[in-house]
């Protein structure tokens, strides 16, 4: 029964979660062609082509969130989906096992990781008859910051700086801006966006998720959708929302849309953001021998064109000469030095927190002395090697602004100075980084594998119940580049890119 149905998948998870297809590329190729090497938005998108180059070359995965698995999977009549769908299963389980995957899957109530991306509803799987004999298979990694940051909308709805959104194509294109300034850099931007108009909000959703799987350079063949695609476009980069919300020249790499019937009481705009990290790709397979006849998004098996040249991927993070360089711990007068706007390289002890570490600290002590220490808002990629010993294999922040609710005190309970993360975070958080006297930084949301390479070491680890991605790594760094975004004088330049994007959405609301 198709004797290398399994090996083809491993491949096909394996090289959608380690290499973007190149409609991805040539897209992001252009936004860091658009913009000047020593802005903000120029050191971003050139860490990311570092990053992607790099994960491409060893097979490591482009982002540490390795997202939810979508399979969209069309079989000849007869086909046996029940086998198929356990091969899927145990191909996701291999892969997670060979470090392609982060364990992802957690029990909704109990909190507890499966530890291999198998559980209720993970991963995702469609099938779909068809009349070939063949059997295609698509897969989809998006990941929990950009799918925090989809959004359905009921029309007719009075959206902020744009207005009313009428039961109207003009109302569809107001809600897909609104989307992405509401996104800002939360979702990674420049991300792109998969929209329904119509179908129930189920429906909806899904076959919003659906339009991903279209390229980024296709053409709707319907021209009205075709034109408000383009209408999207043209918009959304006059935001200057720009690359991880640090302003710039392109917040949107694509925009699909498509069209459910819908109840006539019903009009919902179905968002789904991706994030620059679109790892979406396809193979064909043998009907009976289920042996990979062609790849999907890619022309054959050809290898993929690097995003930088070689002496441009040797030179690392483009430096200006002007970047701030800290040793943990770090002292008050260093804080209140920085200021937004500020590059920073930190060398020393980091120690990871997402979720389950900033719940815990609310309620009990650190396992580690964090006066004057950085936490990184992380779930990393890591893989035992040797006896107790740890390396992780993708590092990159994970959306900071889930912790917003505990943010202030943990910084001001136990001398947190440095707050490292993607997205920004909110009022509380500023104000409380003010008065104790620390800094938010701003990492580059996806950039893994340029950051797993600033580690030197794994010193330790605490709270392991929690699970891999949500365990306390405690991590010694060297040069690890940030962007202060929030300082130590109430300013936030989350808020002024939020601010002078609102006032551009405000303008081209007709
Ligand atoms: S690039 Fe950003 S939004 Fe995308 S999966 Fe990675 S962390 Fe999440």
């Amino acid at each position: 029964m198709l004797p290398s149905f399994f090996d083809s998948l491993v491949q096909l998870i394996t090289r959608t979660s380690t290499d973007l297809p190149p409609d991805v590329r040539k897209a992001m190729a252009a936004a860091l062609a658009s913009e000047e090497r020593a802005t903000r938005a120029g050191q971003a998108l050139t860490i990311i082509a570092q990053n992607i180059d790099q994960a491409e070359s060893c097979e490591g995965p482009i982002c540490q969130d390795t997202g939810m698995p979508t399979f969209e999977i069309k079989v000849p009549v007869g086909a046996n989906q029940i086998w198929m769908k356990q091969q899927v299963k145990a191909a996701i389980a291999e892969a997670t096992r060979r470090g392609k995957l982060r364990p992802n899957s957690v029990d909704s109530i109990t909190g507890e990781n499966s530890g291999d991306n198998l559980g209720p509803g993970t991963p995702i799987v469609h099938f779909e008859q068809w009349e070939q004999d063949a059997i295609e298979v698509k897969l989809i990694l998006k990941g929990g910051g950009c799918e925090n940051t989809n959004a359905q909308y009921a029309l007719p709805a009075d959206l902020e700086h744009l207005g009313r959104a009428d039961r109207t194509l003009d109302g569809v294109r107001k809600c897909i801006l609104h989307a992405v300034w509401k996104a800002q850099g939360k979702g990674c931007s420049p991300g792109s966006v998969g929209v329904c108009i119509g179908g129930d909000r189920t429906s909806g959703y899904l076959h919003a998720k659906e339009q991903l799987f279209r390229t980024l350079d296709d053409t709707n063949p319907d021209p009205r959708l075709a034109e408000i695609e383009e209408a999207v476009m043209d918009a959304a980069n006059e935001l200057t929302v720009g690359p991880m919300g640090f302003g710039g020249k392109t917040s949107l790499i694509g925009c699909k849309i498509g069209a459910l019937n819908r109840l006539p009481a019903s009009f919902f705009v179905s968002v789904a953001y991706d994030c620059w990290a679109f790892r979406r790709l396809g193979v064909t397979l043998d009907a009976r021998s289920g042996v990979i006849t062609s790849w999907l998004y890619r022309e054959g098996d050809t290898p993929s064109v690097p995003m930088l040249t070689p002496e441009q991927l040797a030179a690392g993070f483009p430096r200006t000469g002007r970047e701030v360089r800290l040793q943990a711990p770090i002292t008050d007068d260093q804080i209140r030095a920085l200021k937004v706007g500020d590059v920073v390289l930190i060398s020393g002890r980091m120690y990871t927190g997402r979720d389950a570490v900033h719940a815990h600290l609310m309620k009990h002590e650190p396992p580690v002395d964090m006066r004057g220490g950085v936490l990184y808002h992380c779930g990393p990629v890591v893989v035992k090697e040797g006896e107790g010993g740890w390396r992780v294999t993708a590092a990159g922040p994970t959306t900071s602004i889930r912790e917003e609710p505990y943010q202030a005190d943990i910084v001001e309970r136990y001398g947190v100075r440095v707050v490292i993360g993607k997205g920004g975070m909110g009022g509380k958080t500023l104000a409380g980084l003010k008065k104790s006297g620390a800094v938010y930084l701003n990492a580059i949301g996806g950039a893994a594998q340029f950051y797993a390479r600033c580690i030197d070491r794994v010193a330790g680890v605490s709270l392991m119940q929690f699970g891999t991605p949500e365990a306390m790594w405690h991590l010694d760094v060297t040069d690890f580049p940030a962007i202060v975004t929030m300082d130590a004088h109430g300013n936030s330049l989350h808020k002024d890119v939020e601010q002078a994007s609102g006032e551009k959405l405000a303008a081209v609301r007709d």
